[in-house]
């Protein structure tokens, strides 16, 4: 019997899944639940098809996206093809004409002869080796088996997440480190006076919120309420609330100061630091404006914006290996937004890494996880490795892979960061990924 790998789900991770797993030579079941059965966001029966905007990210050599797209495109990603050849002007970033750019994904799959598609609700995970790329929008059958199979507690059903800011851009003059009574010193906290706190109160209280769709709207737990929200409730109540500043001293000035920001590490290395309590569902461009009103953000990067939406990922660092294998199920491997990633482009590749590795574990060959200072091996590495305890999804950023190699000027940093990064993948590549599958074709 020839080696055979299911894919569930043909969006933007399994699609990418199914031709990756294709290629390798194994037959490829696909399965898709449109149009029988449509999600709330999606609209056609195309595979691949973008619910939202139309762009897969920032391009070029001092951007993080940049970099992933082109480690996809080292790896024959279809949807870096099909983005290339679909493309319209979008100043810095790649983005496409939708139709065109799901169409040639979906005739890709269709004209594959290993891929065979079939469009239905997949309400059991079947056996054999599966990769699951349903998505922020599973369905409610197969997420309750997920939640069956994992543990309830592993999969999250909406995404109330604080912005990340990346760690090199705080002013650490500004803030410092304390836990609360000094009992560690694991926080970073940032301290507002009166005056200081009035501002950002005023900030906080004009910013402006997305607007969800009917079906994102979300109930709201007192443990996770948006900070706009709990700012609702009276000048004074964030600072009893999330910016409360008992017990955290201040070692510049002695004293405890009238509000604090927290800040906790998302990552081993300490280069991402989310802010304690502010998931929140405003604009981006308010965001920016209130987080870098805050002493020593003044120049944060944000590397993740917060959000509140309906969403549907699993808690990876409990659950995954970073060649996106479950650890209590080597057999099954999770990609996409259901993986803990979030983003067109990070789904694809985490959808090309997952079908790789499909591929290969149906062929009897070790699965592969791609080098630390690739973007795509620090993306995987985080699910894997994150703090498991706030755990909130993550996207390319140059947070996830080493620091830069040389000193200067921030853009030569990045550059450095990209060239690093673009080498290693694809040295990799040359090294595990093409021979095998040279020998696996004959
Ligand atoms: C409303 C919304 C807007 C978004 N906007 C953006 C944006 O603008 N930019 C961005 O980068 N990211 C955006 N995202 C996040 C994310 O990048 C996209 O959702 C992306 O499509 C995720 O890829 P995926 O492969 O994980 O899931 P999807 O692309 O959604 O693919 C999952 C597929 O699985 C199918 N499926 C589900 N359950 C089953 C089942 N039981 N059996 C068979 N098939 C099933 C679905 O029909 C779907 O085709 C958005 C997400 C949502 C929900």
């Amino acid at each position: 019997m020839p080696a055979e790998v299911s894919v569930i789900g043909a969006g933007l991770s399994g699609a990418e899944a199914a031709l990756a797993a294709a290629r390798l030579g194994v037959k490829v079941w696909l399965y898709e639940m449109r149009p029988h059965k449509m999600t709330p966001a999606h609209h056609t029966q195309a595979l691949a098809e973008l619910v939202c905007s139309n762009s897969l990210g920032g391009e070029g050599e001092t951007n993080a996206k940049g970099l992933l797209q082109a480690e996809m495109r080292a790896a024959g990603s279809v949807v870096m093809h099909s983005a290339q050849a679909h493309r319209v002007p979008a100043g810095g970033a790649l983005a496409v004409e939708r139709e065109g750019f799901s169409q040639a994904i979906t005739q890709a799959v269709l004209a594959h002869p290993n891929i065979q598609l079939v469009r239905q609700e997949v309400e059991e995970i079947p056996a054999g080796t599966v990769a699951l790329a349903t998505g922020p929008l599973t369905s409610d059958t197969l997420a309750q088996q997920i939640k069956a199979r994992l543990g309830s507690e592993f999969l999250g059903f909406y995404d109330a997440a604080a912005p990340v800011v990346l760690g090199e851009s705080i002013n650490l003059e500004k803030a410092y480190r304390a836990g609360r009574y000094a009992q560690s010193d694991d926080y970073l906290n940032c301290p507002l006076n009166p005056q200081e706190y009035q501002h950002f109160y005023t900030l906080l209280s004009q910013a402006r919120a997305h607007t969800p769709h009917d079906w994102e709207r979300l109930e709201f737990f007192e443990g996770c309420m948006p900070i706009e929200e709990i700012a609702r409730r009276g000048f004074d109540t964030p600072r009893f609330g999330p910016m409360k500043p008992v017990g955290l001293r201040n070692p510049h000035t002695a004293e405890e100061p009238f509000a604090v920001v927290q800040l906790r590490a998302e990552d081993r290395a300490g280069q991402l630091w989310s802010l304690v309590g502010f998931q929140t569902g405003l604009k981006w461009g308010d965001q920016k404006l209130l987080v870098q009103s805050i002493p020593g953000l003044e120049a944060a990067e944000i590397v993740r914006y917060g959000v509140m939406h309906r969403n549907t990922y699993l808690n990876a660092p409990r659950l995954l290996e970073p060649t996106l294998q479950l650890r209590e199920h080597p057999n099954l491997l999770v990609c996409g937004v259901l993986s803990g990633v979030e983003g067109y482009l990070d789904s694809a590749a985490t959808g090309w890494l997952a079908g790789t590795n499909a591929a290969r574990l149906a062929l009897g060959l070790e699965p592969i996880v791609p080098p630390e200072t690739s973007m795509l091996g620090g993306l995987v590495r985080y699910l894997a490795g994150a703090n498991p305890n706030n755990f909130q999804p993550m996207n390319a950023n140059w947070g996830l892979v080493p620091p830069a190699p040389t000193r200067g000027k921030k853009a030569d940093k990045r550059a450095a960061m990209y060239h690093r990064g673009l080498e290693a993948f694809t040295a990799w590549l040359e090294a595990s990924h093409p021979s095998d599958a040279a020998a696996i074709n004959g």
